[in-house]
């Protein structure tokens, strides 16, 4: 067999593989999740003894290997099943990548094995009241206590920040914004459930709370006021991996109105077989095409290590997510009243898809980014508007 039809089998091998734990472990119990506002410790569990946690992690740590073409299809696949678990792995392959690439020797002999294997959990704690779109807003402060720092704020809205056993969370200290990692059982901490969100219910947010929390110089990220870099590199992970999620929930919405519509029938006819029905159907099937050949261009970009996969990310995660969020709204209407039920599945996928149009940059900051690009490709020399 050759190198190629060999690497092509052991891909299709990987996505049997994530196909099988989404059709057994996940999508027949995410509305379940859904209600319950977890994920079960089992479901995780089984995640993380199956690589899932660790998955771009290298291999001398305990991880996979992974690269990011195999884990866009996971996290589609995911994506297909619950978005909330797969906002779980999201923050966590965020954090996990961060440690990789920028924490000390000491916090990476500490935290990669268990990040790797999921036994440690990490979340992404950026947002503040107060700071949303707008990084430079962040007023959490970091300031220097004898060889320490002592964190001090609130952040809000944090994935999986009711499991987190690590925290990267980005504070103001003197040279400007910088990360930080904090063990999520720190005295300093503390933590409140964010319940009734309306997508990804399941994704266990807490806001976390730090008051003189003290952490060693050790647990910066970088160097002080490397802040903003580590941020955006870690949300073009993370917007990717979301990316790559909205297309597993327009596949959701595409196969669940092509079975309920061809079992369906109003007017004399199965419901397929009316013209306007049809017409959602086939901009659903673009949309799934088009979405996922944009986040293979990232993934692919990524790969090759080409800066170019910023701007390809930014365009396939505005694309990916509007897409779905058109998607879901049609997917509602083709199934009509059941549609809204409490329970019903595409109910969840209108609900987490609107999600997706808000979280790791917004479509409002994507349209602003991806226009700004344009002109900088037209003007090279011009200043960022
Ligand atoms: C379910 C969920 C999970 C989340 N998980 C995390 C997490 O794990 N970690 C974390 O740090 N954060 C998390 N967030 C927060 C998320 O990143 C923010 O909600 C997001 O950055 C937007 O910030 P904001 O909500 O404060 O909205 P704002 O920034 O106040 O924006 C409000 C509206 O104004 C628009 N707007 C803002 N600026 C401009 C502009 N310049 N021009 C035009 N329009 C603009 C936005 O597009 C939006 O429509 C999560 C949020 C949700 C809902």
């Amino acid at each position: 067999m050759s190198l190629l039809a060999e690497a092509a089998e052991s891909a299709a091998a990987a996505r049997a593989g994530f196909r099988a734990f989404v059709a057994e472990r996940v999508a027949p119990h995410a509305d379940e999740f859904d209600r319950a506002q977890a994920i079960p410790d089992d479901v995780l569990a089984d995640a993380a003894a199956r690589g899932y946690f660790g998955a771009v992690l290298p291999e001398s740590v305990g991880g996979g290997g992974m690269d990011m073409v195999t884990l866009g299809e996971l996290h589609e696949e995911i994506g297909r099943g619950c978005s909330s678990l797969r906002s779980l792995l999201t923050v966590h392959t965020m954090v996990a990548t961060t440690v990789r690439r920028r924490a000390s020797r000491e916090a990476r002999d500490r935290w990669l094995p268990a990040l790797a294997a999921g036994t440690a959990r990490g979340s992404f704690c950026l947002t503040e009241p107060d700071a949303g779109s707008d990084i430079e807003s962040v007023t959490c402060a970091a300031t220097p206590s004898g060889a320490d720092y002592l964190l001090d704020g609130t952040k809000k809205w944090v994935t999986g920040g009711q499991i987190a056993d690590l925290l990267l969370v980005f504070a103001r200290a003197p040279a400007g914004l910088t990360g930080f990692l904090v063990p999520a059982d720190a005295p300093g901490v503390g933590r409140t459930p964010v319940h009734i969100v309306l997508g990804t219910r399941a994704s266990m947010l807490a806001e976390i709370r730090f008051t003189s929390c003290r952490v060693p110089a050790s647990a910066r990220v970088g160097a002080e006021g490397s802040g903003r870099m580590v941020a955006t590199a870690a949300l073009d992970l993370g917007r990717f991996s979301v990316a790559t999620g909205c297309v597993g929930i327009l596949q959701a919405c595409l196969d669940a109105s092509v079975a309920h519509t061809a079992r369906r029938a109003q007017g004399g006819a199965l419901l397929r077989d009316h013209q306007l029905v049809r017409r959602m159907i086939s901009r659903m099937v673009t949309d799934v095409q088009g979405a996922r050949a944009l986040c293979l261009q990232a993934a692919r970009l990524k790969d090759d290590g080409d800066p170019a996969t910023l701007e390809a990310t930014w365009i396939a995660k505005y694309f990916a997510s509007t897409a779905a969020m058109r998607a879901a709204g049609d997917a509602v209407q083709l199934h009509g009243a059941v549609g809204c039920a409490d329970g019903h599945p595409v109910n969840r996928y209108f609900r987490d898809a609107k999600v997706m149009e808000i979280i790791e940059g917004s479509s409002q900051i994507q349209e602003l980014t991806i226009a700004e690009h344009a002109y900088q490709s037209a003007e090279p020399g011009r200043a960022r508007g």
